[in-house]
């Protein structure tokens, strides 16, 4: 392909009432980085195509591949879009970096959108409308666990609990193909796919993570079998992976010092962290959080005015946070009680349209 039709191409799909600068080759880099200085967040596509000849081009280009990876990196206020292309002298064809010698043009698209929003989704009885640690007894005979391991489990230690019935599954003989089988057959709660499949035609629009007190093994085979993963940005989980014996093991998300929530997670302490982390290069207009269970409370008590809970009806998480304004200390977060998927799409719809 000719160089000079893709630089063509480019100038002609700049979406209208962008702001178009034409910059030289060794000017793009400082452009690039003074706008980090004094942008808060920003979203870049970067579609670099780039090619050189001289030391000098090929160091600018290195700095432009770089920058482009940082800025990837971060999510939020503004979408940069940088097409950086380099005409080819009229009648050559890009060859190799080594013997190619071109004339560099950089242009820099910079057009505001909306603060993103963010999705937190819990992922047992949420996502998918079963527990997927109780599901994965199927595989046991008669989908029944011995006596000694159903009655073993002590409060608050969940994670210890699910390593013996692995355990278990591992020594009479259940492998690694037969798990996946049994999980991938976990059924999504209702309209659940579709609002994520809604979720991944706004990845402009929002951010998406998922925190759960499942396994990362677990939630990664059902999101794949279900061709849903890259809609997520994040999974938080306990670390899980199959040991020489073939038994699954599990380990705890984290150490964390919060009193209310099981030993192995605190939901509140993912969150905030994942926040923490993004700053200062982003900010979210809006946290909205969905879930159905006692251990999503703690994370929601650190949502503020303008984000949105999304409880299950009927679940644990609406009668805690309906507890809470009984006792006249109401959750900050306005309260939005889902019963399936399409309730939250139309939601989400509203957002977007607004
Ligand atoms: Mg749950
Ligand atoms: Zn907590």
């Amino acid at each position: 392909m000719m160089w000079d039709s893709c630089v063509q191409g480019s100038c002609l799909s700049a979406p209208s009432g962008t702001q178009a600068e034409t910059l030289s080759a060794c000017r793009v880099v400082h452009a690039l980085i003074s706008r980090l200085d004094y942008c808060n967040a920003l979203y870049v596509e970067l579609p670099l195509k780039i090619c050189g000849g001289s030391d000098g081009k090929l160091q600018t280009a290195a700095c432009l591949g770089t920058a482009g990876r940082e800025l990837n990196s971060g999510a939020g206020y503004q979408t940069v879009s940088v097409s950086c292309c380099f005409f080819l002298p009229s009648g050559q064809e890009k060859r190799s970096w080594d013997h190619v010698l071109c004339v560099g043009l950089v242009l820099v698209y910079i057009y505001p959108t909306t603060m993103k929003v963010l999705l937190v989704f819990d992922f047992d009885h949420t996502v998918v409308d079963e527990n997927s640690d109780t599901w994965i007894v199927k595989c046991a005979p008669a989908s029944k666990l011995p006596d000694e391991i159903k009655n073993s489990y002590r409060k608050g230690y969940w994670t210890e609990y699910m390593g013996r019935v692995f355990r278990y599954l591992g020594d009479i003989g259940i492998r690694e193909d037969e798990m996946k089988r049994t999980m991938t057959a976990i059924p999504f709660t209702t309209g659940m796919k579709e609002l994520i499949d809604f979720i991944g035609k706004h990845k402009d629009f929002f951010d998406c993570i998922i925190i759960s007190d499942s396994n990362a093994i677990f939630i990664d085979w059902i999101l794949k079998a279900a061709d849903v993963s890259q809609v997520f940005d994040e999974v938080f989980t306990n670390p899980a992976s199959f040991n020489d014996c073939g038994s699954l093991t599990v380990q705890n998300c984290h150490a964390h010092d919060c009193a209310k929530c099981p030993i192995n997670l605190c939901k509140r302490k993912v969150l905030e962290e994942f926040l923490e982390h993004l700053k200062p290069k982003v900010k979210y207009s809006q946290i909205i959080y969905i879930g159905d269970g006692g251990n999503d409370l703690c994370p929601v008590m650190c949502l503020k005015k303008s984000d949105v809970v999304m409880p299950r009806q009927g679940y644990m998480l609406e009668s805690l946070i309906s507890q809470l304004s009984q006792n006249l200390v109401p959750v900050e977060a306005s309260v939005v009680v889902w019963s399936s998927g399409f309730e939250i799409l139309a939601y989400l719809e509203v957002l977007t349209k607004g």
